[in-house]
């Protein structure tokens, strides 16, 4: 076990902004603090892309503003963004060689809002191409490591922004959840990952995957930050119609550490047969810890928990195909050289600028949707998705959130799921139904297993619900 990366001093919101305000140090300061643990954990190849010039001249900006008590909300926080999400003058991958060039013209909406917060942008994190993949090994720029242990993965789609924060080179930072992307490199990595509600947070500047799953949220040490961070990048936006008019609430200010009265609901389907047993008990432990703190806890069931892998599968490739048909060697990145015709500039551009697993599911999903299959597969799936929305819903009358495992297992080896897709997708048999719902999830450190692994536990809440999971959250993060 590698532990290098255990004993980077690692800084929450709270503490940064005590000794900022106590002068014991200043944004540019804390900036440089990241930028050299940046530096000094490059072989875990996390960023694709770092701000060095650019973070500290906004530190320095965020400096002035703390001295003239005109500073934002998360002025000190230092963030980095998931490299599918667009920063202003910058390049963004998605972890794809097609993209390789691309430079974006505007700041996803996030990106502006945590600008206009006063966090700091340090950089750019690896990915899953296209984020597709759990275990960030997916990416055209080489596979990140975990930090814990180098031979073994994050997580993914969004690998490289959990371990941006798990290994201390940002307090906070921005990943994508359409499956689970950012709740299960949260457990893997052993940090805090928040996927809101679909249309809590605007996808303005966020490249396309499956645009009715793909939602925006952040990765922090503590719920607590977590918290802070969503507030800043939620709201309605008139650049994203699905995004929500639906009011912000002080997410990290009603924090309290109190529970009672709370109904917790423990789903029967997450806790079946190829869950690890650890990790079970693990999370009976902190099941009972609720009890103590006077949850009412009881078991439900979700029946169509077991077709969701399917479901989401079908879905999301068949989205996916109809999104990536833009990058067609004409409008964006990469073209393929010494085309004959413009059909052979189309194919060659796309054969050799995707991935394998992203050309597997163009073609999945080009086959769901193919009008001999649409009814077969597109529709069917469809109507699944809705009567697994109507499971939650029904749930959700009776008890105020859900506990389940983020993960069936804790980091897997790298090289050990990638050649096996099935493998690799059942990974995320915990993680798809919140999204095929559309309601929001929470993975937080649950202990370690044997091997000292990261274990994640996952809360689920209603549409809307981030207070009444950030609250049990908040509440297991200190317990026990
Ligand atoms: N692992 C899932 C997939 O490969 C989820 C990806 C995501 O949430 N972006 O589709």
């Amino acid at each position: 076990m590698d532990g290098k990366y255990r004993c980077t001093s690692m800084r929450t919101f709270d503490s940064i902004s005590s000794d900022l305000s106590a002068g014991k140090t200043s944004c540019e300061q804390i900036t440089q603090e990241y930028l050299r643990a940046v530096e000094g954990g490059k072989e875990l190849n996390a960023f694709l892309a770092v701000f060095r010039e650019s973070a500290l001249e906004q530190a320095q900006t965020v400096d002035r503003r703390l001295t003239a008590g005109t500073a934002g909300p998360l002025a000190g926080t230092v963030v980095a963004i998931k490299d599918v999400i667009c920063v202003r003058d910058e390049a963004v991958t998605c972890g794809s060689k097609i993209l390789q060039d691309f430079r974006s013209l505007y700041d996803a909406t996030v990106v502006s809002r945590l600008k206009q917060a006063d966090a700091v942008i340090i950089g750019k994190t690896n990915m899953d191409e296209f984020a597709m993949g759990s275990s960030t090994e997916n990416s055209a720029f080489g596979r990140v490591k975990l930090p814990l242990d180098q031979s073994r993965v994050p997580g993914g789609s969004s690998g490289g922004s959990a371990v941006a924060v798990a290994a201390g080179m940002a307090t906070a930072s921005l990943g994508s959840d359409t499956g689970g992307s950012i709740r299960q490199p949260a457990a893997f990595t052993g940090i805090v990952g928040l996927k809101p509600t679909y249309g809590r947070v605007s996808r303005y500047g966020l490249v396309a995957f499956a645009s009715s799953f793909d939602t925006i949220g952040p990765f922090a040490l503590t719920v607590k930050d977590a918290a802070r961070v969503l507030h800043v990048i939620a709201g309605y936006d008139e650049r994203d119609s699905t995004s929500a008019a639906v009011p912000v609430p002080e997410y990290a200010g009603s924090l309290d550490k109190e529970v009672r009265g709370v109904r917790v609901g423990i789903p029967r389907e997450y806790f079946e047969e190829g869950l690890n047993e650890e990790i079970r008990a693990a999370l009976e432990r902190k099941i009972d810890l609720l009890r103590a703190g006077g949850v009412e806890v009881k078991e439900v069931s979700l029946p169509y928990t077991e077709y969701a892998i399917a479901t989401y599968y079908i879905l999301v490739t068949a989205e996916a195909s109809s999104n990536l048909a833009r990058y067609d060697g004409a409008r964006y990145g990469y073209r393929a050289r010494r085309t004959g015709d413009l059909l052979e500039m189309y194919t060659k551009s796309r054969s050799e600028g995707f991935g394998p697993e992203v050309k597997r599911r163009i073609m999945l999903g080009t086959y769901v949707l193919s009008a001999g299959y649409y009814d077969a597969y597109y529709r069917k799936g469809q109507k699944v998705r809705r009567l697994i929305q109507e499971d939650f819903i029904r749930v959700f009358q009776e008890v105020d959130c859900l506990v389940t495992p983020t993960s069936p297992t804790t980091a897997f080896k790298a090289g050990e799921k990638v050649d096996d897709p099935l493998q690799m997708y059942l990974s995320d048999i915990y993680t798809t139904s919140a999204n095929l719902a559309g309601i929001p999830g929470i993975s937080i450190p649950c202990g370690r297993d044997r091997q000292g692994l990261p274990i994640g536990l996952q809360i689920l809440g209603k549409h809307f619900g981030e207070p009444m999971i950030l609250r049990v959250a908040d509440f297991l993060e200190t317990a026990g």
